[in-house]
């Protein structure tokens, strides 16, 4: 298995060193000839969001990772990675790949709770540690997607097929029950 990690912007060493954790080979996605290799999943990080879905289309890398996705590649979004994949942004005029029926709320928490801490229920894994940082949230799921977790009231993680998104960071904490629910989508997905 191979997981390709797109590295235009952001925390994606951190997703790398939780894959080599489980054993999972990685590697970055920077320009369009990185796409020649094959992958099974695909990790869109953290970052700033308009930042990364202007590089994808500069890049020549929107048109075909949005088809692969629609094809069935399994993708994990966290935090800016959920706002690329949202087909709605309630407070920005632009999507970006827009492939998972969320809506979501882009720096939903203000300025004081912007980045924060916590320990909550996630479908399958128990209680996982949570970092946010300028954090969405999801405001609405739609068709068949499933909420995983919610803190206060609001959604945190969600799962549409084979999409998986989370809008805290779990490449930032110690606990790998998040990449191992992804890898675990992956191999489902290659059977
Ligand atoms: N606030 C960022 C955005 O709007 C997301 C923050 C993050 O990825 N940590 O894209």
């Amino acid at each position: 298995m191979q997981i390709g990690i797109l590295a235009l912007q952001g925390a994606f060493i951190e997703h790398e060193e939780m894959l080599a954790q489980l054993g999972i080979a990685s590697f970055e996605i920077r320009q369009k000839r990185d796409l020649n290799q094959p992958f099974d999943g695909l990790i869109i990080p953290g970052g700033e969001s308009t930042v990364q879905g202007k590089l994808l289309r500069e890049l020549h890398l929107f048109e075909p990772l949005k088809a692969q996705i629609q094809e069935g590649l399994p993708v994990f979004g966290t935090c800016a990675g959920l706002l690329l994949l949202a087909k709605h942004i309630e407070n920005d005029g632009h999507t970006h790949l827009a492939t998972m029926d969320i809506t979501a709320v882009r720096n939903a928490y203000g300025r004081q709770l912007g980045s924060f801490y916590t320990q909550e229920t996630c479908t399958g894994m128990g209680k996982i540690p949570m970092t946010f940082i300028r954090a969405p949230y999801i405001k609405n799921v739609h068709s068949d997607t499933v909420i995983l977790a919610q803190v206060n009231g609001k959604i945190v993680a969600a799962q549409q097929k084979n999409q998986l998104v989370t809008a805290f960071h779990p490449e930032l904490c110690q606990d790998l029950s998040m990449h191992k629910y992804f890898i675990e989508m992956v191999e489902k997905a290659g059977k």
